[in-house]
Protein backbone atom coordinates (compact mmCIF):
# COMPACT_ATOMS: atom_id res chain seq x y z
CA UNK A 1 0.00 0.00 0.00
CA UNK A 2 1.28 3.77 -0.81
CA UNK A 3 1.35 6.20 1.81
CA UNK A 4 2.39 9.95 1.24
CA UNK A 5 3.60 11.73 3.96
CA UNK A 6 6.65 13.23 5.82
CA UNK A 7 8.61 10.22 7.20
CA UNK A 8 11.70 9.20 9.18
CA UNK A 9 13.98 11.33 6.87
CA UNK A 10 11.86 14.58 5.81
CA UNK A 11 14.20 16.91 8.12
CA UNK A 12 17.40 15.82 5.40
CA UNK A 13 15.33 16.07 2.61
CA UNK A 14 14.57 19.82 3.58
CA UNK A 15 17.95 20.76 4.23
CA UNK A 16 19.41 18.87 0.84
CA UNK A 17 16.71 21.31 -1.07
CA UNK A 18 18.30 23.76 0.07
CA UNK A 19 21.77 22.60 0.16
CA UNK A 20 21.78 21.76 -3.40
CA UNK A 21 20.13 25.24 -4.24
CA UNK A 22 23.03 26.74 -6.09
CA UNK A 23 23.90 23.28 -8.34
CA UNK A 24 20.74 23.69 -9.96
CA UNK A 25 22.33 25.96 -12.41
CA UNK A 26 25.33 23.41 -13.21
CA UNK A 27 25.34 20.99 -15.80
CA UNK A 28 23.75 20.44 -19.53
CA UNK A 29 20.40 18.73 -20.39
CA UNK A 30 21.06 15.66 -22.79
CA UNK A 31 21.40 16.70 -26.02
CA UNK A 32 22.10 13.70 -28.48
CA UNK A 33 18.31 12.99 -28.06
CA UNK A 34 16.71 16.04 -29.06
CA UNK A 35 13.45 15.49 -27.18
CA UNK A 36 15.36 16.22 -23.96
CA UNK A 37 17.70 19.09 -24.78
CA UNK A 38 14.84 20.88 -23.77
CA UNK A 39 14.54 20.27 -19.79
CA UNK A 40 15.21 23.10 -17.34
CA UNK A 41 18.24 22.49 -15.56
CA UNK A 42 16.53 24.46 -12.26
CA UNK A 43 14.12 21.72 -11.80
CA UNK A 44 14.88 19.32 -8.69
CA UNK A 45 13.22 16.38 -6.44
CA UNK A 46 13.88 13.77 -4.06
CA UNK A 47 11.54 11.12 -2.94
CA UNK A 48 12.54 8.44 -0.49
CA UNK A 49 10.13 4.88 -0.04
CA UNK A 50 10.18 3.17 2.83
CA UNK A 51 9.99 -0.35 2.34
CA UNK A 52 6.34 -0.22 3.85
CA UNK A 53 5.27 1.81 0.88
CA UNK A 54 5.36 5.12 2.62
CA UNK A 55 6.57 7.83 0.35
CA UNK A 56 7.89 11.33 0.48
CA UNK A 57 9.55 14.08 -1.18
CA UNK A 58 10.55 17.79 -1.78
CA UNK A 59 10.26 20.07 -4.94
CA UNK A 60 9.54 18.58 -7.82
CA UNK A 61 9.33 15.16 -6.59
CA UNK A 62 5.85 14.22 -8.27
CA UNK A 63 6.62 15.32 -11.96
CA UNK A 64 7.08 12.74 -14.27
CA UNK A 65 10.65 13.23 -16.15
CA UNK A 66 12.08 10.82 -18.84
CA UNK A 67 13.23 7.87 -16.71
CA UNK A 68 16.25 6.88 -19.95
CA UNK A 69 18.87 4.31 -18.52
CA UNK A 70 16.99 4.16 -15.45
CA UNK A 71 14.53 1.24 -16.94
CA UNK A 72 17.77 -1.03 -17.37
CA UNK A 73 17.53 -1.82 -13.68
CA UNK A 74 13.55 -2.91 -14.39
CA UNK A 75 14.34 -4.85 -17.07
CA UNK A 76 17.56 -6.67 -15.95
CA UNK A 77 15.20 -7.65 -12.78
CA UNK A 78 12.40 -8.71 -15.01
CA UNK A 79 15.22 -10.81 -17.52
CA UNK A 80 16.06 -12.27 -14.01
CA UNK A 81 13.38 -13.66 -12.63
CA UNK A 82 12.54 -14.86 -16.07
CA UNK A 83 15.35 -16.44 -16.99
CA UNK A 84 17.91 -16.40 -13.44
CA UNK A 85 21.43 -17.46 -14.14
CA UNK A 86 21.15 -17.67 -18.13
CA UNK A 87 20.98 -13.82 -18.96
CA UNK A 88 24.55 -13.79 -18.33
CA UNK A 89 25.15 -16.27 -21.07
CA UNK A 90 26.10 -13.03 -23.26
CA UNK A 91 26.52 -10.55 -20.58
CA UNK A 92 29.43 -9.36 -18.49
CA UNK A 93 29.44 -7.88 -15.36
CA UNK A 94 32.47 -5.55 -14.60
CA UNK A 95 32.45 -2.23 -14.75
CA UNK A 96 33.54 -0.99 -18.06
CA UNK A 97 35.27 2.09 -17.88
CA UNK A 98 34.26 3.85 -21.27
CA UNK A 99 31.30 5.75 -22.24
CA UNK A 100 27.56 4.24 -22.08
CA UNK A 101 27.61 3.90 -25.27
CA UNK A 102 30.95 3.09 -26.73
CA UNK A 103 31.94 0.38 -29.70
CA UNK A 104 35.17 0.33 -29.08
CA UNK A 105 35.29 -2.44 -26.37
CA UNK A 106 32.77 -4.63 -27.92
CA UNK A 107 35.21 -5.80 -31.05
CA UNK A 108 38.22 -6.72 -28.64
CA UNK A 109 35.75 -8.55 -26.32
CA UNK A 110 33.91 -10.45 -29.22
CA UNK A 111 30.18 -8.77 -29.37
CA UNK A 112 29.65 -9.57 -25.37
CA UNK A 113 29.03 -6.21 -23.64
CA UNK A 114 31.08 -5.78 -20.16
CA UNK A 115 27.21 -5.17 -18.13
CA UNK A 116 24.25 -4.84 -18.68
CA UNK A 117 24.04 -0.73 -17.80
CA UNK A 118 25.87 0.09 -20.56
CA UNK A 119 23.68 0.39 -24.07
CA UNK A 120 25.02 -2.73 -25.64
CA UNK A 121 24.14 -4.97 -22.61
CA UNK A 122 20.94 -2.82 -22.14
CA UNK A 123 20.18 -3.97 -25.92
CA UNK A 124 20.86 -7.66 -25.14
CA UNK A 125 18.76 -7.50 -21.82
CA UNK A 126 15.93 -6.15 -24.07
CA UNK A 127 16.72 -8.33 -26.72
CA UNK A 128 16.21 -11.76 -24.00
CA UNK A 129 12.87 -9.83 -22.59
CA UNK A 130 11.67 -9.47 -25.92
CA UNK A 131 12.27 -13.17 -26.96
CA UNK A 132 10.73 -14.40 -23.20
CA UNK A 133 7.97 -12.14 -23.37
CA UNK A 134 6.88 -10.53 -26.53
CA UNK A 135 7.08 -6.80 -25.38
CA UNK A 136 10.01 -5.92 -23.66
CA UNK A 137 9.06 -2.36 -23.37
CA UNK A 138 5.05 -3.03 -21.85
CA UNK A 139 6.75 -5.50 -19.37
CA UNK A 140 8.97 -2.85 -17.86
CA UNK A 141 6.68 -0.36 -17.84
CA UNK A 142 4.19 -2.63 -16.34
CA UNK A 143 6.67 -3.59 -13.48
CA UNK A 144 6.86 0.07 -12.73
CA UNK A 145 3.15 0.86 -12.69
CA UNK A 146 2.03 -2.33 -10.13
CA UNK A 147 5.34 -1.46 -7.85
CA UNK A 148 4.68 2.12 -7.83
CA UNK A 149 0.61 2.39 -7.41
CA UNK A 150 0.35 4.41 -10.50
CA UNK A 151 -1.44 3.37 -13.74
CA UNK A 152 -0.50 6.50 -15.75
CA UNK A 153 3.23 5.51 -15.76
CA UNK A 154 3.48 5.33 -19.96
CA UNK A 155 5.62 6.03 -22.88
CA UNK A 156 6.46 8.77 -24.86
CA UNK A 157 6.13 8.22 -28.10
CA UNK A 158 7.37 11.95 -29.17
CA UNK A 159 10.99 10.78 -27.04
CA UNK A 160 11.14 7.73 -28.17
CA UNK A 161 10.81 8.84 -31.65
CA UNK A 162 13.67 11.44 -31.39
CA UNK A 163 15.59 9.07 -30.21
CA UNK A 164 15.26 6.76 -33.07
CA UNK A 165 15.90 9.36 -35.48
CA UNK A 166 19.20 9.92 -34.02
CA UNK A 167 19.94 6.74 -32.53
CA UNK A 168 22.58 5.87 -35.12
CA UNK A 169 24.88 4.69 -32.33
CA UNK A 170 22.64 2.33 -30.54
CA UNK A 171 21.72 1.21 -33.90
CA UNK A 172 25.64 0.26 -34.34
CA UNK A 173 25.90 -1.44 -31.55
CA UNK A 174 23.24 -3.68 -32.21
CA UNK A 175 24.18 -4.25 -35.87
CA UNK A 176 27.53 -5.18 -34.71
CA UNK A 177 26.43 -7.68 -31.66
CA UNK A 178 24.15 -9.05 -34.22
CA UNK A 179 26.62 -10.09 -36.22
CA UNK A 180 28.64 -12.13 -33.29
CA UNK A 181 25.17 -14.06 -33.04
CA UNK A 182 24.93 -12.03 -29.37
CA UNK A 183 21.32 -10.94 -30.00
CA UNK A 184 18.36 -12.77 -31.27
CA UNK A 185 15.99 -10.50 -32.61
CA UNK A 186 15.84 -8.54 -36.01
CA UNK A 187 17.71 -5.45 -35.09
CA UNK A 188 14.83 -2.54 -36.00
CA UNK A 189 12.17 -4.36 -33.77
CA UNK A 190 14.79 -4.79 -31.04
CA UNK A 191 15.72 -0.98 -31.22
CA UNK A 192 11.92 0.30 -31.28
CA UNK A 193 11.64 -2.01 -28.27
CA UNK A 194 14.33 -0.52 -26.14
CA UNK A 195 13.95 3.34 -27.52
CA UNK A 196 10.01 2.43 -26.15
CA UNK A 197 11.59 1.68 -22.82
CA UNK A 198 13.53 4.42 -22.48
CA UNK A 199 10.97 6.46 -23.17
CA UNK A 200 9.04 5.71 -20.14
CA UNK A 201 8.55 8.83 -17.42
CA UNK A 202 7.95 8.58 -13.87
CA UNK A 203 8.44 10.88 -10.98
CA UNK A 204 10.79 10.42 -8.29
CA UNK A 205 8.23 8.72 -6.20
CA UNK A 206 7.30 6.31 -8.63
CA UNK A 207 10.80 4.72 -9.33
CA UNK A 208 11.48 4.92 -5.36
CA UNK A 209 8.52 2.74 -5.01
CA UNK A 210 9.30 1.36 -8.05
CA UNK A 211 12.80 0.01 -6.87
CA UNK A 212 11.66 -0.93 -4.14
CA UNK A 213 12.14 -4.54 -4.18
CA UNK A 214 15.69 -3.74 -4.32
CA UNK A 215 15.68 -2.79 -0.57
CA UNK A 216 13.28 -5.94 0.57
CA UNK A 217 15.64 -8.19 -1.07
CA UNK A 218 13.76 -8.88 -4.38
CA UNK A 219 10.21 -9.02 -2.58
CA UNK A 220 7.07 -7.12 -4.49
CA UNK A 221 4.77 -4.53 -3.42
CA UNK A 222 2.60 -7.14 -2.94
CA UNK A 223 4.55 -9.31 -1.04
CA UNK A 224 5.51 -11.88 -3.82
CA UNK A 225 9.05 -12.39 -4.58
CA UNK A 226 10.10 -10.67 -8.33
CA UNK A 227 13.87 -11.95 -7.20
CA UNK A 228 15.21 -14.26 -5.12
CA UNK A 229 17.37 -12.00 -1.93
CA UNK A 230 20.72 -13.17 -3.49
CA UNK A 231 19.30 -11.92 -7.11
CA UNK A 232 18.50 -8.69 -5.25
CA UNK A 233 21.77 -8.89 -3.78
CA UNK A 234 23.25 -9.25 -7.64
CA UNK A 235 21.01 -6.17 -9.42
CA UNK A 236 22.08 -4.15 -6.23
CA UNK A 237 25.69 -5.12 -7.14
CA UNK A 238 26.11 -4.74 -10.61
CA UNK A 239 24.63 -1.16 -10.10
CA UNK A 240 27.08 -0.18 -7.49
CA UNK A 241 29.52 -1.59 -9.65
CA UNK A 242 28.78 -0.08 -13.11
CA UNK A 243 25.12 2.43 -12.87
CA UNK A 244 26.70 5.67 -13.59
CA UNK A 245 28.66 5.41 -16.56
CA UNK A 246 32.07 5.58 -16.55
CA UNK A 247 31.95 7.07 -12.93
CA UNK A 248 30.72 4.56 -11.17
CA UNK A 249 33.96 4.49 -8.67
CA UNK A 250 33.57 8.08 -8.00
CA UNK A 251 29.68 7.60 -7.49
CA UNK A 252 30.98 4.58 -4.80
CA UNK A 253 33.25 6.94 -3.00
CA UNK A 254 30.80 10.03 -2.95
CA UNK A 255 27.42 8.27 -2.27
CA UNK A 256 28.32 4.79 -1.38
CA UNK A 257 25.20 3.31 -2.27
CA UNK A 258 23.98 1.26 -5.43
CA UNK A 259 22.73 3.74 -7.87
CA UNK A 260 21.87 3.75 -11.45
CA UNK A 261 21.26 7.13 -13.64
CA UNK A 262 19.69 8.03 -16.65
CA UNK A 263 20.64 11.09 -19.21
CA UNK A 264 17.38 12.86 -18.66
CA UNK A 265 18.77 13.38 -15.11
CA UNK A 266 17.12 11.15 -12.43
CA UNK A 267 19.19 8.49 -10.18
CA UNK A 268 17.77 5.97 -8.28
CA UNK A 269 19.56 4.44 -4.78
CA UNK A 270 19.42 1.63 -2.66
CA UNK A 271 19.90 1.38 1.28
CA UNK A 272 19.24 -1.91 1.46
CA UNK A 273 16.23 -2.73 3.93
CA UNK A 274 15.70 0.84 4.72
CA UNK A 275 14.82 2.90 1.91
CA UNK A 276 15.20 3.63 -1.70
CA UNK A 277 15.96 6.93 -2.94
CA UNK A 278 15.07 8.87 -6.31
CA UNK A 279 16.55 12.49 -7.00
CA UNK A 280 16.20 14.45 -10.42
CA UNK A 281 17.60 17.23 -11.99
CA UNK A 282 18.11 17.57 -15.49
CA UNK A 283 21.68 19.17 -15.30
CA UNK A 284 24.30 16.85 -16.53
CA UNK A 285 27.81 16.60 -15.94
CA UNK A 286 30.43 15.73 -19.09
CA UNK A 287 30.02 11.52 -17.51
CA UNK A 288 26.06 12.22 -17.95
CA UNK A 289 25.67 12.12 -14.06
CA UNK A 290 23.31 14.98 -12.55
CA UNK A 291 24.96 17.03 -11.14
CA UNK A 292 22.49 18.08 -8.15
CA UNK A 293 21.35 14.84 -8.19
CA UNK A 294 25.04 12.69 -7.07
CA UNK A 295 25.36 15.87 -4.84
CA UNK A 296 22.03 15.42 -3.23
CA UNK A 297 22.54 11.60 -2.83
CA UNK A 298 26.28 12.39 -1.41
CA UNK A 299 24.79 14.62 1.39
CA UNK A 300 21.89 12.32 2.17
CA UNK A 301 24.82 9.25 3.03
CA UNK A 302 26.59 11.86 4.91
CA UNK A 303 24.28 13.29 7.04
CA UNK A 304 22.07 10.34 7.85
CA UNK A 305 25.51 8.11 7.93
CA UNK A 306 23.20 5.39 5.68
CA UNK A 307 25.44 3.39 3.08
CA UNK A 308 26.45 -0.18 2.29
CA UNK A 309 30.20 0.82 3.85
N1 LIG B 1 18.07 6.15 -24.38
C1 LIG B 1 19.41 6.58 -24.04
C2 LIG B 1 20.42 5.99 -25.02
O1 LIG B 1 20.30 4.86 -25.36
C3 LIG B 1 19.67 6.15 -22.65
C4 LIG B 1 20.99 6.63 -22.20
C5 LIG B 1 21.07 6.83 -20.73
O2 LIG B 1 20.14 7.27 -20.05
O3 LIG B 1 22.14 6.49 -20.24
O4 LIG B 1 21.33 6.64 -25.44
Amino acid sequence: MTAVGTGRFGAVLNRIEKETAELRERGCPADYIPGLAGADIRRFGMAVAEPDGTVYGVGDWRTPFSTQSITKVFALALALSLEGEQIWRNLGREPSGNPFNSLVQLEYENGVPRNPFINAGALVVTDRLQSLTGDAAGQVRDLLRAESGNPAIDFVPEIAASEAAHGDRNAALAHFMASYGTIANPVPGLLAAYFRQCSIEASCADLALGASFLARRGVREDGSALLTPSQAKQVNAVMLTCGTYDAAGEFAYRVGLPGKSGVGGGIIAVVPGVCTLCVWSPGLDRRGNSVAGVSALDRFTTLTGLSVF
